[in-house]
């Protein structure tokens, strides 16, 4: 196990906005979901952790407008904010873990994410158009919004990225008999052309254990990987898995301290 993981390469699919397809080769099941579980709930995120009203004339709840707050993604600088535990201030908090956005608005009109006036350089709403509350006219809102650091083991605001993962899909030319008994492949999976199967959508695999199509036999591959990245939050997709993945070296690393105590 220890030589298969040595072996680890990685290969770029695709990248698009906000997206990213890669295939992890040479690893194990274990592995690759430590990874899955690492880039969803380890990595830390910007959110707005509480709100001060001095006006909401709006149709909403307080409580509800924060929650709706907390929501929207906040983009940020990697490495240039302290978790709040792990910040000088012993979690008080200060410019290095908090950041403050002020918005003021009278009606009529939406409130917008682009509304939110941000205490720090380069930390902003992801997209200055999320609509937070319709103000009509005479209703006015006026708050300050505290937004700091962390992980979506506290709380689900804080996911970094949906990430989805399974095994890759092989193609072998088979004998008669060993179709025998295999259900055919899922539609659009895959398709022959000119003897050679090409794989269409590498997502629907994950239906069966293997299947049949045409004369081949598609089945996975229990050490190679098909990860699909989509960033839910202020991070690009790369960011998160080179997050993630120095997030688990620095686990390993503590273990191995912890070992030598023993
Ligand atoms: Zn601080």
């Amino acid at each position: 196990m220890l030589a298969a993981l040595i072996n680890m390469k990685v290969r770029i699919i695709s990248k698009k906005q906000g997206r990213l397809d890669f295939v992890l080769e040479d690893a194990t099941p274990a592995f690759a979901n430590a990874l899955r579980r690492a880039m969803i709930s380890e990595v830390p995120t910007l959110a707005i952790q509480y709100v001060d009203f001095h006006d909401n004339g709006s149709v909403m709840f307080d409580e509800v407008l924060a929650h709706r707050l907390g929501l929207i993604p906040l983009s940020f600088g990697i490495g240039k904010m302290n978790m709040p535990d792990e910040c000088k201030c012993e979690g008080k908090g200060c410019t290095l873990c908090q950041v403050v956005f002020a918005a003021e608005k009278t009606g009529p009109g939406m409130l917008l994410s682009g509304d939110m006036k941000s205490s720090h350089k380069g930390v902003a709403p992801l997209d200055p158009n999320f609509p937070i509350v319709e103000l009509l006219g005479g209703q006015s809102v006026r708050f300050e919004a505290v937004a700091s650091l962390g992980t979506a083991r506290k709380h689900a605001k804080h996911q970094a990225a949906i990430v989805g993962y399974q095994y890759f899909v092989e193609a072998e030319k088979a004998k008669d008999e060993e179709l025998a008994g295999l259900e055919d492949c899922p539609s659009g999976l895959a398709e022959v052309r000119g003897g050679k199967v090409v794989i269409l959508d590498y997502f629907k695999a994950d239906m069966k254990k293997a299947c049949r199509l045409d004369s081949y036999i598609l089945q996975f591959d229990e050490n190679r990987f098909i990860f699909r990245v989509e960033t839910v939050s202020g991070l690009a997709p790369e960011d998160i898995v080179l997050q993630a993945a120095q997030i688990l070296g620095s686990k390993a690393a503590d273990f191995a301290r912890a070992l030598k105590d023993v």
